[in-house]
């Protein structure tokens, strides 16, 4: 059954969910890395899918770096991870995800709040979508894997922005978070928001999505308009 109340805001994950990346982000992840910290740890086995940027370089580099020092260099970072990701992008067949201009062009056409909530940092979101066709100006809120580690305190921010944006309060319950991995789904928990699942990303192990419980478990976004919003 779709929401039975009215919906003021769709926070979108990027990998998985809107495109498909196609190895872009692990390469200028690992040249960014290189450049600002010199060193790149276990990239080639790491698992993304879900993480924060943030988090993903305190995992491969929290060997050698206090997190206060990461932290202080994520300016550097994204600049770099922005930089490289613009020079190697087209390299790879980046696609978007089946349905995902369509519902985010229904998104806008129905006059709902559109907004990401990535862990890309914010340099590099906006490249991703272009390259994928979508205008990053469709999504005037958002909440970045550079600006906090843990994914569960970003759809607080873009709800926050959300709330500038529209000029009033927006409830948690108004809210649904879309994503591809369990990450997603707690991030959307942590807020009190509606979580939508879809099985068109970076879950691993098959009963993942399952698993997490989110409110709605979709293929893929083409049935979105529908079985979430009536
Ligand atoms: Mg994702």
């Amino acid at each position: 059954m779709p929401i039975p109340h009215a919906v003021s805001l769709i926070l979108f994950d990027i990998d998985g969910t809107l495109l498909w990346p196609k190895g872009a982000g692990r390469t200028s992840t690992r040249l960014a890395m290189l450049e600002v910290f010199g060193e790149v740890g276990q990239i080639e086995s790491h698992y993304f899918g879900g993480k924060t940027d943030w988090s993903t370089l305190l995992d491969l580099l929290g060997g050698t770096f206090p997190p206060e020092e990461i932290e202080r260099r994520m300016p550097d970072y994204q600049q770099a991870a922005a930089r490289h990701l613009s020079a190697v992008i087209g390299n790879f067949p980046v696609q978007p995800c089946p349905a995902a201009h369509d519902t985010v062009a229904e998104t806008r056409r129905r006059g709902l709040l559109a907004g990401i909530v990535t862990g890309n940092v914010q340099a590099t979101a906006p490249i991703k979508l272009r390259t994928a066709g979508f205008d990053p100006d469709w999504f005037p809120v958002g909440a970045y894997g550079s600006e906090h580690p843990d994914r569960n305190r970003l759809p607080a921010l873009a709800l926050q922005r959300a709330e500038h944006h529209l000029g009033r309060r927006i409830a948690p319950q108004e809210v649904v978070v879309v994503g591809d991995t369990a990450a997603d789904v707690a991030c959307a928990r942590a807020l009190g928001a509606i979580a939508v699942a879809v099985r068109t990303g970076y879950a691993t192990a098959p009963g993942e999505l399952d698993a997490a419980a989110p409110d709605y478990l979709l293929d893929d976004l083409s049935s979105f308009y529908g079985a979430v919003i009536a």
